[in-house]
């Protein structure tokens, strides 16, 4: 598996994302799905305290086990915990959340650890600062954010090297074939800062897998089977399924399948740091692992644009 940089951590190109572990899926199909990650070359797990109510990161650590040094594991703060945490970057919030995750994924040190969403009530030196203490007592090792803008990018950029603080090494936003708007700016935005990305919802939950069907029911226990059916009309719109038929079709005619345009599209962006996908079973893991391989040509990714371009 090809491996790229998020600051001075060393990852897998596709990454496992662990959004599933405590919600759709047990502890058993956890460990089988975190083995046929590791049996498949894939280093980057990524969590949050949030994930499954908190079981994510129990599932995950425990899965690990004894193989916890080989691996790259991310992990966010900020969501509110119902019941444990209120949420924010506060400095003493970021510092109580780190402990809680350490506990939780039963490490001594979390590799990479991000910043879930803005928090508009907290000066970003200050986060960055609580982060920079953490990274010297051996807590972190490097720091991300998640669902920052472009302007927020370079804000924080600004505010570590004024202070002379940590800076993010990482930004984790929405990224795929179905939803890249303004991919262009945040790209220039990660190479002015020296940031990699992370791209959230990769497979547009599965749309991008080719498992759903225009006017078709969604296949049972599919993640879009189990959703309110106004989230499943957003995603099952026919400008959705205009561009996934005709990637598709763009696909098979050079010998390829949606799932490997849709990972090798994201993987060769600049700037990729590592394809987070999710998944629930360990054949989606390994599907995902091996999808990466398809190196677009410059005519090749200029028709893909034109397909998947986002609306004006
Ligand atoms: P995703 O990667 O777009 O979709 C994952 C889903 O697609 C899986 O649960 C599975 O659905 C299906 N799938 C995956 N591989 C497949 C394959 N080879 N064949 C058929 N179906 C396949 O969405 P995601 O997992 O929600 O997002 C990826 C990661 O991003 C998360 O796990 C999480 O770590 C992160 N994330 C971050 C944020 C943020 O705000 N920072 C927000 C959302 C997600 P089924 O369940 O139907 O099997």
């Amino acid at each position: 598996m090809e491996t790229r940089r998020i600051g001075s951590l060393t990852v897998s190109v596709v990454g496992l994302g662990c959004n599933n572990f405590g919600m759709r899926i047990d502890e058993d199909r956890t460990r089988a799905v975190v083995d046929a990650a590791i049996d498949a070359g894939i280093t980057l797990f990524d969590t949050a305290d949030v994930y499954g109510g908190t079981k994510s990161e129990e599932f995950l650590g425990r899965a690990l086990g004894g193989r916890r040094d080989q691996v790259v594991v991310a992990t966010k703060f900020g969501a509110p915990l119902s019941g444990e945490g209120s949420g924010g970057a506060s400095p003493a919030y970021v510092k109580s959340a780190c402990e809680a995750s350490l506990r939780r994924l039963g490490t001594d040190r979390i590799d990479l650890y991000q910043l879930h969403f803005p928090d508009q009530n907290t000066p970003v030196d200050d986060t960055l600062g609580a982060l920079d203490e953490l990274v010297r007592e051996g807590k972190v090792r490097e720091v991300g954010c998640s669902n920052f803008t472009p302007a927020m990018i370079d804000a924080a950029g600004q505010s570590a090297s004024e202070k002379n603080t940590v800076s993010f090494a990482s930004v984790q936003n929405q990224l795929s074939l179905l939803e890249r708007r303004h991919l262009h700016d945040l790209l220039d935005a990660c190479q002015r800062n020296g940031l990699a990305v992370l791209p959230y919802f990769p497979l547009a939950s599965g749309m991008l897998t080719g498992k759903y069907r225009r006017n078709e029911a969604p296949p049972e226990g599919t993640r879009l089977a189990n959703v309110p059916a106004e989230r499943r009309d957003r995603v099952f719109s026919d400008r959705n399924f205009d561009i996934v038929e005709r990637l598709e079709k763009l696909a098979a005619e050079r010998g390829h399948t949606l799932l490997e345009l849709a990972m090798s599209w994201l993987a060769g962006l600049p700037s990729m740091g590592s394809v987070i996908a999710g998944a629930t079973s360990p054949e989606q893991v390994r599907a995902n692992a091996a999808s990466v391989d398809w190196t677009l040509t410059a005519d090749e990714r200029a028709e893909v644009d034109a397909i998947s371009a986002p609306e004006a």
